[in-house]
């Protein structure tokens, strides 16, 4: 252990400082303790026993065990039934600014060696699987997306753009935020709104990015998300080895991320089908930015605006070689669990009706 991290772990304290409140300190189940102690990042509202105070969005919480012993640290949301976001598991340890800059560099080292400048959008933070629960990061070229699910994250704002801005000096940052925090932003000592620029001038809020040398746009203000689905990239590539001679359909498609690969892949026709006008527009501009490229230029491309679940239901038949299946989330609390399963079985069902003989589904 360095010299300044044994400083910091001593100084740890959950002594009161003078004219703060004491510090947040939870009790919480045992199975709750153990759920934590395996390294699961979530402390829910009815898994919390004891807690010496009311506390605010974004205060740090110290979990103690059942002995009495320090647990874990975290976010706390009041809001939320994510109760706690957990940081740092283990031994005492102060979160300051030292501790976020390691932790940040930590997350943005593992990618580095990942990309070359064929691609230039990708993620740099992953939420929970980077240690950041409830945040995500993404990079399109020199514009960073921060997208927000907690408003715990609020407080850290602004030492989160200072850490972006040590590293991508150029840059703009943009900020995003989930529905359900929208209201407590507003409202935040220091008001935030969905698509704030944090640092920086942005020329214009679709940026056009690389992706495995594909050129897409992403709308970093109004696009859902960040602008763009950059966690699909690894199953893009698969359907751009798949899809060769092939006619495709993409449902769901969004901006045409699938189709685009499929197209270099040498797919003979592409299909979109999805319900927003705005994503089959990016979707034709996002063609428009790769003609230049061989066979994407050669692929038939169509866009259907329809509700996709109703057209593969329905009527029409059409077969295809290639079929995508990306619906949204269909399940955002247990109470949807079994009607989602059923939804995506149906889909899947319907999907291969429209399979041509050796038709492939990806879903
Ligand atoms: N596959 C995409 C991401 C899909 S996001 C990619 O890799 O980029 C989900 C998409 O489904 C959104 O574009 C949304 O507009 C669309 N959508 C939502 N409900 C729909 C429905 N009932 N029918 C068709 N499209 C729908």
């Amino acid at each position: 252990m360095d010299e300044n991290r044994l400083k910091r772990v001593k100084s740890f304290s959950t002594q009161p400082i003078p004219g703060k409140p004491p510090r947040l300190r939870l009790r919480i189940t045992a199975a709750a303790e153990n759920r934590v102690r395996s390294g699961h990042p979530w402390i829910f509202a009815d898994s919390v026993r004891e807690h010496n105070r009311e506390g605010a969005a974004g205060e740090l919480a110290v979990i103690f065990d059942r002995k009495d012993k320090f647990l874990a640290v975290g976010f706390f949301d009041p809001e939320s039934p994510i109760r706690v976001r957990v940081l740092h598991l283990g031994q005492p340890q102060n979160l300051d600014a030292v501790w976020w800059q390691e932790r940040f560099a930590a997350a943005i080292g593992r990618r580095e060696p990942l990309f070359d400048e064929r691609t230039t959008g990708y993620r740099l933070i992953n939420g929970e699987s980077d240690g950041w629960p409830g945040l995500v990061l993404d990079l399109y070229d020199q514009t960073c997306v921060v997208k927000l699910y907690t408003a715990a994250w609020l407080p850290m704002l602004g030492q989160i753009t200072s850490m972006i801005r040590d590293r991508l000096p150029s840059g703009q940052i943009v900020l995003r935020l989930s529905r359900n925090l929208q209201s407590a932003a507003a409202t935040f000592s220091e008001p935030k709104r969905d698509g704030d620029i944090l640092s920086g001038m942005l020329p214009s809020e679709i940026v056009v990015f690389l992706e495995n040398g594909i050129r897409f746009e992403a709308n970093v203000i109004r696009g859902q998300k960040t602008g763009f689905f950059l966690d699909q990239r690894e199953n893009r590539r698969e359907v751009e080895k798949l899809a060769g001679g092939r006619d495709a359909l993409n449902a769901f498609s969004f901006s045409g991320g699938f189709s685009l690969y499929a197209a270099r892949g040498g797919a003979k026709s592409v299909t979109d089908v999805d319900i927003s006008a705005h994503a089959l527009a990016a979707a034709e501009r996002n063609f428009k930015l790769n003609l230049a490229g061989g066979k994407i230029a050669q692929c038939r491309h169509e866009r259907v605006q329809a509700d996709a679940f109703e057209w593969l239901a329905g009527g029409q038949s059409r077969k295809f070689g290639l079929i995508i299946l990306d619906p949204p989330s269909l399940a955002k609390r247990e109470a949807e669990r079994a009607g989602a399963i059923r939804a995506y079985a149906r889909l899947a069902e319907n999907g291969t009706r429209h399979l041509a003989g050796d038709g492939i589904l990806v879903a």
